[in-house]
């Protein structure tokens, strides 16, 4: 059992996976290092306690009702942040006041780490005189442009066919028709929220980054330039800590010895992550375009991520056969464990940051297709700066994902791209060594 060291560290996560996974894994590693660890989380999408058996957890009221809890799947996560964020500042209080109290007579309390996304915890922490370190769990580069979204939401709102593809030059590597996809319909909903995660974290004691120089060191320099705060960049957390015991939803073990049963990088990998919805014709496309590469394929397909389906039941019982003929369809899956996989051969992803760490830390090549937000800066990284992938640039449409299928797997293009993966690889796993 390793060394404690007397001091205590308070972690509240943002209530969604791809939140929960990055916290839980600098949770571990701060344990590692000897620190205590207590997790206050929300009702909706509470993280397994007994998963953790080390740290203390905490749940406090999030003021959803148990219809919004059951819907989640399918409803708008912005508005469910919105709302989760307005109604648990009281209880996060009364929480976080009551531990310091505590605190007196046994160790020491040393920080609040919370997510970025939090938008009351800043002056809670100040009021209770509590210094508050912030996760931001995508890359530096997509928070350095916070400040001027709203800007550009405007400025790229309407854009001509001619001009979609021309680079913003504010905003690069993206281009000019990213930008109205990063917000969705109600983009000037965010406006606020933006503006309130610069200034608390200008006022925070310290911005920490699932990121390292390998893949950004102009941005973590430029964040430090914009936030003022002293910056923590320390690699990909799941190549110290798996993300797997983080799951908040049952992850289906038979992919493993399905996999294992697969030729060496024959397997394409395919899961739009724990959020990205997609309409019903694109479903079918995606089945389409897979079932017409040839390939065999592992689908990551969440109840819910269809829109207006409960599954897969949108699928006819002919595609569903030609499908069973190459590939397994499952709910969730062990990612990481999956593309460690000898079998994987490539990732069709929405390009979460989550997902995209861990497929450069894998060495497995991507098929970029994101659905909005901070995924168009990550896939346009994988395909046009790192050039690791390919992007389907929007285009979910059977043909394209076959084209696409089929230059990653087999053609020379994607021999090039899997060999300058495997350098990015061997850089970011370098970091990670130094790091330790
Ligand atoms: N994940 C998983 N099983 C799946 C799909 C995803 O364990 O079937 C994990 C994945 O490994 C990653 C997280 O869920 O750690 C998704 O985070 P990401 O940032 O990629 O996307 P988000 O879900 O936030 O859109």
């Amino acid at each position: 059992m390793e060394k404690r060291n007397g001091l205590r560290v308070i972690l509240f996560p943002l209530p969604l996976q791809g939140c929960i996974n990055p916290m839980l894994q600098l949770a571990n590693i701060l344990h590692s290092r000897g620190f205590s660890i207590t997790v206050i989380h929300t009702r909706f999408n509470a993280p397994k306690a007994s998963s953790h058996p080390l740290f203390t957890f905490l749940q406090i009221s999030d003021g959803l009702s148990e219809s919004q809890i059951n819907d989640a799947p399918t409803s708008n996560v912005m508005s469910l942040l919105a709302q989760i964020n307005c109604s648990t500042e009281s209880p996060f209080r009364d929480c976080l006041r009551k531990l310091l109290v505590e605190s007196q007579e046994s160790e020491k309390i040393s920080c609040l780490i919370d997510d970025c996304g939090w938008l009351f915890t800043q002056s809670v922490s100040e009021s209770l005189n509590l210094p508050r370190l912030v996760l931001c769990t995508f890359k530096a580069t997509f928070l350095n442009a916070y400040p001027i979204l709203p800007l550009l939401r405007t400025k790229y709102l309407h854009v001509s066919a001619s001009e979609a593809e021309d680079p913003v030059l504010e905003f690069p590597p993206l281009q000019k028709r990213d930008i109205s996809r990063i917000f969705g319909k109600e983009g000037e909903k965010l406006d606020p929220v933006l503006r309130i995660v610069v200034e608390t974290t200008i006022r925070s004691s310290g911005l920490i980054f699932m990121s390292c120089e390998e893949l950004e060191k102009d941005s973590l320099t430029l964040a430090k330039e914009i936030y003022k705060v002293p910056i923590f960049a320390i690699g990909p957390f799941h190549s110290y800590f798996s993300a797997s015991s983080s799951s908040l939803f049952k992850q289906d073990e038979t992919c493993i010895p399905w996999l294992d049963n697969q030729e060496d990088k024959s397997v394409i990998y395919v899961s739009l992550g724990s959020v990205v919805n997609i309409t019903e014709t694109e479903f079918l496309d995606i089945a389409c375009g897979l079932s017409n590469s040839k390939h065999p394929f592992l689908w990551v397909v969440r109840p819910g991520l269809v829109l207006g389906a409960k599954w897969i039941e949108p699928l006819s019982e002919g595609i569903m056969r030609s499908l069973e003929e190459k590939g397994k369809i499952v709910k969730w899956a062990p990612q990481q464990e999956v593309l460690a996989h000898r079998a994987i051969g490539g990732f069709l992803t929405h390009n979460g940051w989550n997902s995209t760490l861990e497929s450069i830390c894998e060495g497995v090549p991507m098929i970029c297709l994101p659905g909005g937000l901070d995924q168009m800066l990550n896939s346009r990284f994988v395909s046009d700066i790192w050039r690791v992938g390919i992007h389907s640039e929007g285009r979910i449409e059977k043909n394209e994902i076959e084209k696409a299928v089929k230059m990653l797997m087999v053609e020379s293009e994607g021999e090039k791209i899997r060999e300058r993966l495997k350098f990015l690889k061997d850089e970011v796993a370098r970091s990670v060594k130094h790091g330790d």
